[in-house]
């Protein structure tokens, strides 16, 4: 079983997330450091940033670059951003209207769906889904409809997207490459979506966090690439993942003007504004593509890495197509429930991981796994070592 505990109120308020406890991650990056495990669950690099990286930041904290920054981010950054898209997807948004720099890739979700939804409201969700969504619609009065996305492939079936909306449906939540699964999505996944939508209220939040991550070849169809869908869609990115910055909590939104308008007056309650500093880094080092086009590269050795060390075992798997998470299913070894098996493999082989069913509203278990491969190479051999003994 899948074990969250709410938070019980001693004083008389009532819980807006009754079912809402400690995220997954927490709970298993702490055992994971209780028990000397090796950590492949909670999605963070075991690496280190760009020295360069570094230098910039320490550049700008040393020559007074401390205070507040513009309300929608600073201007180079927002330039750097409306630059870079341009170069990668050829659609231009205008630094100065389309463009904000979040607190992180959380936040720019937050505000955009808190923009569009009313309570009421019906938010098609994929599942299994990341966890800030749900409770983010929630919290605004929405009401999540779920499109349940199944192993080993997590193909969207179109037709059961289409029997979800209804006069109600407000938003669609996309998030190419995916987490948990690594699915990514084609060209015709977002032809399908702008079919379904075309005619409707219906606007779209697009979830690209891992959008420089893909394998064997495979391109980034971004939201943003299909004019029809473009004009109604808050693309979110973070450089967490793209610069091995987890830790720096940098996002943004890229979203036509009317959008971006709304969106701006939520995100100018929700923080206000960003660390400036940071900005200001990260503005010089978008500049130079090859920091983010060795990512597919880069990942994909280690994707390989890990799964060559899983080929002896009694694991299965579909290599992932995209992010930097692999999913295995364990049928053929044990019955288990996923988060039991999750719980046991950290205690007694020492590897951590993320037991899928909790991205499931319902917590379906299709006996899966997820392991984050973002780690060093000696790291991911030894893991699969480990999981190769069961
Ligand atoms: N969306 C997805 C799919 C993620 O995996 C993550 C973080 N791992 C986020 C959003 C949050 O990004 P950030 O840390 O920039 O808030
Ligand atoms: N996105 C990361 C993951 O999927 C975790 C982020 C978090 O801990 N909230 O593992």
């Amino acid at each position: 079983m899948h074990k969250i505990i709410p938070t019980l109120s001693t004083t008389g308020l009532s819980s807006k997330l009754p079912n809402v406890g400690t995220t997954i991650f927490t709970v298993m990056s702490k055992l994971a450091t209780e028990t000397g495990a090796i950590n492949l669950s909670q999605g963070f690099p075991g690496f280190d940033c760009s020295p360069e990286l570094v230098s910039l930041v320490e550049y700008y904290l040393r020559n007074g670059f401390n205070q507040y920054a513009p309300m929608t981010g600073v201007p180079a950054l927002r330039e750097s951003l409306a630059q870079k898209t341009f170069e990668q997807y050829n659609v231009a948004y205008d630094p100065d209207t389309e463009v904000t720099v979040t607190s992180g890739a959380t936040e720019a979700i937050f505000a955009a769906l808190t923009a569009v939804i009313r309570p009421g409201d019906e938010v098609l969700v994929f599942e299994p889904a990341y966890d800030s969504y749900v409770p983010a619609i929630e919290l605004n009065g929405g009401v999540p409809i779920y499109v349940t996305l199944t192993p080993p492939d997590y193909a969207i079936d179109w037709q059961r997207v289409a029997e979800k909306i209804t006069d109600k449906t407000r938003l669609v939540l996309v998030n190419t490459p995916h987490n948990p699964t690594g699915h990514v999505w084609t060209r015709n996944d977002l032809n399908q979506l702008a079919d379904l939508i075309r005619d409707r209220d219906i606007w779209i939040v697009s979830d690209e966090v891992y959008e420089h991550i893909l394998f064997d070849g495979r391109v980034h169809h971004s939201l943003m690439t299909h004019p029809e869908l473009q004009e109604r869609t808050f693309v979110v990115g973070s450089f967490g993942k793209t610069f091995h910055v987890t830790g720096w909590k940098i996002g943004y939104c890229l979203a036509p003007m009317e959008l971006t308008t709304e969106f701006r007056k939520i995100h100018q309650y929700l923080t206000f504004s960003t660390v400036t500093p940071i900005q200001y880094a990260l503005a010089d080092y978008l500049k130079q593509p090859d920091h983010y086009r060795k990512l597919p590269d880069f990942y994909q050795r280690k994707r390989d890495l890990f799964l060559d060390g899983l080929r002896g075992s009694r694991f299965t798997f579909t290599p992932a197509e995209g992010s930097f998470f692999q999913t295995v299913s364990y049928a053929a070894i044990t019955d288990e429930p996923d988060y039991d098996l999750a719980i046991r493999l950290t205690k007694e082989i020492g590897v951590a991981s993320i037991p899928v069913s909790v991205f499931y509203n319902r917590k379906n278990d299709y006996q899966i796994l997820r392991f984050c491969f973002a780690k060093d190479d000696a790291i991911l051999q030894e893991a699969a070592e480990r999981l190769s003994r069961l």
